[in-house]
């Protein structure tokens, strides 16, 4: 019996995925399907992300590099991978699923502060790669069948090497049993020669040998799916068995990825290899989804306007929310991403016409806000589904106070500290009822732990849309990762106006939703929905502005 179990708790099984040849392969992709498979194998499973990078954690990244920072219910800042996990297992992680090595160093040189490791010299063998081991055991307390373990980078990094080297040490720890290696190389297709090639395959298992990891499965990202006979060669050259190895094509939905592992017998042969239970996956759902998806009846377009508008990736969770909410309302739904850098006052009615619908979404910074204000401005008067998000909410308040309630200087401390009048502000009494834990995660909190970060409470007023959206709910639980705040001292001014706050904390200190009765649909949020909505539970708002989307255009066709 391994440490791992303790009685009456599972044994966990640990798959290790690691990418080799260049990065982008997809391997978080390739996690979350993996984990969904065997999830519905009827396994319990969890999937955690160890990035190599110095960040503690990824908050104080820009978007624009790194895409998302994806936000846990604990309040973690992590990798848009864990998005990705969440969305294909459809339950919530937590900040143990994400780890980088700025945050298990971290830990390391706090412990060596304290004196914990009682005068040794602290080394990267073994003091920072027990410190991973630890990272990636803890999981088993979630007393899971598997714990999936996506290694960020590529095989032959410098940065990745004390994970790789941790790794290694677990099948000698725990057992062959209890540990799997897959890797993901890419197997890419020679126009000239009329040829896949399998070398860089063969090259990156090579590196990941040297480094004392034989791969048990190797996954082949290509374009098309791999022949017999190419498998053949690159189970032999690689040294796994001949039924070990499967192609990652590519595909025009990512939600078929899990259909298509099955096809190819991937979760079988894990099973097989772990000695998991031999049952069949129940993929009912996903055939369906995958299934509605491909046959829309009918299609909307949502423009996005935004800052970060050059790279898909910054609103990963965003965009698929969008694509959920299409399929709550069986139609497809087309993104328009429009940079609100250069929205103006005049070109406003040629960038935004043919939408139907507008959305803008969270974002940091006072550029581009002025043309999101435009923007907002132009769908409350031509009644065009709005949704703003965070940073959305906060612009159209301002936009509310100005052009409805008569505050030209309405603004936010965010944008101008020196406005008059602030209706977003940065609250100096902020009583934070979840500060503590925030304060206590093991890593650095983002500028000192000014943000409000993770799942917080939200009461419902009757009535509202936003009540109606929520199935008739009275409290809610939100994720939310931002700094300012609804200055309450002007929501008087602003409901006198017809401006509604939908939603409050539940001491009433915080605007949560807002909205304006007598449009269609004009929904704000403090909060980010994206981060809670799946495939197979579209969330309700967006669900919601999907079908307001829908309507508007029918009516516009009439
Ligand atoms: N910049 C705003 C704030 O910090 C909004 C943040 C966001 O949209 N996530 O409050």
């Amino acid at each position: 019996m391994s440490e791992d179990k303790k009685p009456g708790t599972k044994e966990t099984k640990y798959i290790f995925i690691t990418g080799g040849v260049l990065s982008s392969l997809g391997k978080g992709m390739a996690a979350a399907s993996i984990g969904a498979l065997l999830k519905a194998r009827g396994l319990s499973v969890t999937i955690q992300k160890l990035d190599p990078y110095i960040n503690v954690d990824p908050g104080t990244m820009n978007p624009l590099q790194h895409g998302e920072v994806y936000v846990t219910d604990d309040g973690a800042e992590t990798d848009l991978d864990l998005g990705h996990y969440e969305r294909y297992l459809g339950e919530p992680l937590s900040q143990r699923n994400s780890h980088t090595s700025g945050s298990i160093y971290y830990r390391v040189i706090t412990k060596e502060r304290r004196g914990d490791y009682l005068g040794s010299t602290v080394q990267v063998i073994p003091h920072v790669t027990d410190e991973i081991k630890h990272a990636i055991r803890s999981l088993s307390e979630q007393n899971v069948d598997v714990a999936i373990i996506e290694i960020g980078g590529t095989v032959g990094d410098i940065e990745s090497q004390p994970f790789l080297e941790a790794i290694r040490q677990m099948r000698g720890d725990l057992g062959k049993d209890l540990c799997l290696y897959v890797h993901l190389t890419l197997v890419p297709y020679l126009r000239a020669a009329g040829e896949y090639k399998t070398k860089p395959t063969q090259h990156s298992v090579k590196e990941l040998r040297s480094l004392g990891i034989q791969p048990d499965i190797i996954i082949c990202r290509c374009e098309e799916p791999l022949t017999t006979d190419l498998k053949r060669k690159i189970a032999l050259f690689c040294d796994v068995e001949a039924d070990a190895v499967f192609t990652s094509a590519d595909v025009a939905n990512v939600y078929e990825v899990p259909l298509k592992f099955y096809e190819e017998g991937l979760d079988q042969k894990i099973a097989i290899m772990l000695r998991l239970p031999a049952k069949n996956a129940k993929l009912d759902p996903w055939l369906k989804l995958v299934q509605t998806m491909a046959n829309p009846k009918g299609d909307v377009t949502v423009g996005i306007v935004g800052k970060y508008v050059e790279l898909k990736e910054a609103y990963k969770s965003l965009h698929e929310a969008l694509i959920h909410g299409g399929v709550a309302n069986d139609v497809k739904v087309t993104l328009s991403y429009i940079n609100s850098e250069e929205l103006t006052a005049k070109n406003l009615k040629e960038n935004l016409a043919g939408l139907d619908a507008v959305l803008v979404p969270g974002g940091f910074g006072h550029r581009g806000i002025e043309g999101k204000i435009e923007a907002i401005q132009y769908a409350r008067k031509n009644k065009i589904p709005f949704f703003g998000i965070c940073l959305g909410l906060q612009c159209a308040v301002i936009e509310f106070a100005r052009n409805v309630a008569n505050i030209p200087d309405a603004n936010s401390e965010e944008f101008n500290p020196f406005a008059e009048n602030k209706v977003i502000y940065l609250m100096t009494e902020w009583f934070d009822p979840r500060k503590q834990c925030v304060e206590q995660r093991d890593s650095v909190s983002n500028k000192g732990g000014t943000m409000r970060l993770g799942s917080y409470p939200c009461q419902l007023t009757p009535g509202t849309l936003a009540q109606e959206m929520y199935g008739a709910k009275e409290l809610i639980e939100e994720r939310h990762r931002h700094r300012f705040e609804f200055n309450k001292a002007y929501k008087a001014a602003l409901e006198e106006k017809g401006l509604v706050f939908s939603g409050m904390s539940p001491d009433g200190e915080l605007a949560e939703i807002i909205e304006l009765p007598g449009h269609p649909w004009f929904l704000g949020c403090q909060f980010h929905p994206e981060f809670k909505s799946t495939p197979m539970r579209p969330h309700p708002l967006f669900a919601g502005f999907i079908g307001a989307a829908k309507k508007y255009r029918a009516e516009k066709a009439k």
